[in-house]
């Protein structure tokens, strides 16, 4: 049958540079070739399945969100419309259908930030904590003010990682522990952090809250899961799978030690700086 093979040929040469014949070699690169021709064919598929992914995620945020807005804002006119006489009924099911389209707005983002961090190209910079820090207080304010809660930001050095990725995991973690406290306790949150005997960095968020049954420490790092229904904490169940995906990206890694009742502490351990890696992608 048909083989592919590689010919070579090198010229044999008198001492006064001549050419007196030629060797001739012959190698059998067929298997080779067929290897080289089963990648080509694997990364087109890769190729193709990247793209479908995009197009997913193009139809998951702007084609869903159209609806959802519309939803949302005609919902909401109804239920202000004061000409509108609707029975005490009406106007409770028009609540649900406002809370309801505000809640599968928030999803809707989160699910879209959590798709999104696969095609993100993880570019490492030299990040000061303390900025990202100060930024997520900022960003936080609202929610602060509303539960009457104290964010105590500890001196926190520089770590080699992409900005942009630790702000997204920072928010999240200073948003739960703002959110996941009794009612009747004002939450109390700080943030610092601490050198790991290897030279990395760890970063610790401690607040004062409900805390976490031990069986569920490393549950609740899964997609989705939530151990409250949302009339008690609202949420999408995403936000520590986010976490756990930039720490991933960052080469290290997140976890929590809690004390129901009393408070927990997620702690990301970045490695030092001279074993970090300049860029990692991501896809
Ligand atoms: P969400 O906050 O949207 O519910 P997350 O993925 O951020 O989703 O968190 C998953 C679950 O982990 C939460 O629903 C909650 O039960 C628990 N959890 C997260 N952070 C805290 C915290 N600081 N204190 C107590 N429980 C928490």
């Amino acid at each position: 049958g048909r083989r592919t093979v590689e010919v070579t040929y090198l010229p044999v040469r008198e001492h006064d540079g001549r050419v007196r014949g030629v060797v001739v070699r012959s190698h059998d690169i067929h298997a080779l070739r067929q290897r080289e021709e089963r990648l080509q064919t694997m990364v087109g598929e890769l190729e193709h399945k990247a793209l479908e992914q995009q197009r997913f995620i193009h139809i998951v945020s702007h084609d869903l969100r159209e609806p959802i807005n519309t939803i949302c804002n005609f919902a909401g006119l109804l239920a202000e419309d004061e000409l509108i006489q609707a029975s005490p009924t009406a106007t409770r099911y028009l609540d649900f259908v406002v809370s309801g389209g505000q809640r599968m707005k928030v999803l809707l983002e989160d699910l879209v930030n959590f798709l999104q961090l696969d095609r993100h190209a993880v570019a490492m910079t030299e990040v000061d904590l303390n900025r990202i820090a100060r930024d997520v207080g900022d960003d936080l304010q609202s929610a602060i003010a509303r539960k009457g809660a104290s964010l105590d930001i500890r001196p926190l050095p520089s770590v080699q990682g992409d900005a942009s990725l630790l702000r997204i995991l920072l928010q999240n973690l200073v948003a739960n522990a703002i959110k996941f406290c009794p009612r009747d306790r004002a939450p109390v949150v700080t943030i610092d952090a601490i050198q790991t005997d290897d030279g990395g960095t760890r970063l610790r968020v401690k607040d004062n809250g409900i805390g976490i049954p031990p069986e569920h420490t490393e549950r609740i790092f899964e997609i989705f899961t939530r151990l409250h229904n949302k009339q008690e904490f609202p949420g999408s169940g995403l936000g520590l799978s986010i976490c756990r995906r930039i720490a991933d990206l960052h080469g290290g890694r997140i976890h929590v030690r809690s004390q129901p009742g009393e408070g927990s502490s997620f702690e990301l351990e970045l490695p030092a700086l001279t074993t970090a890696h300049p860029h990692r992608s991501a896809t």
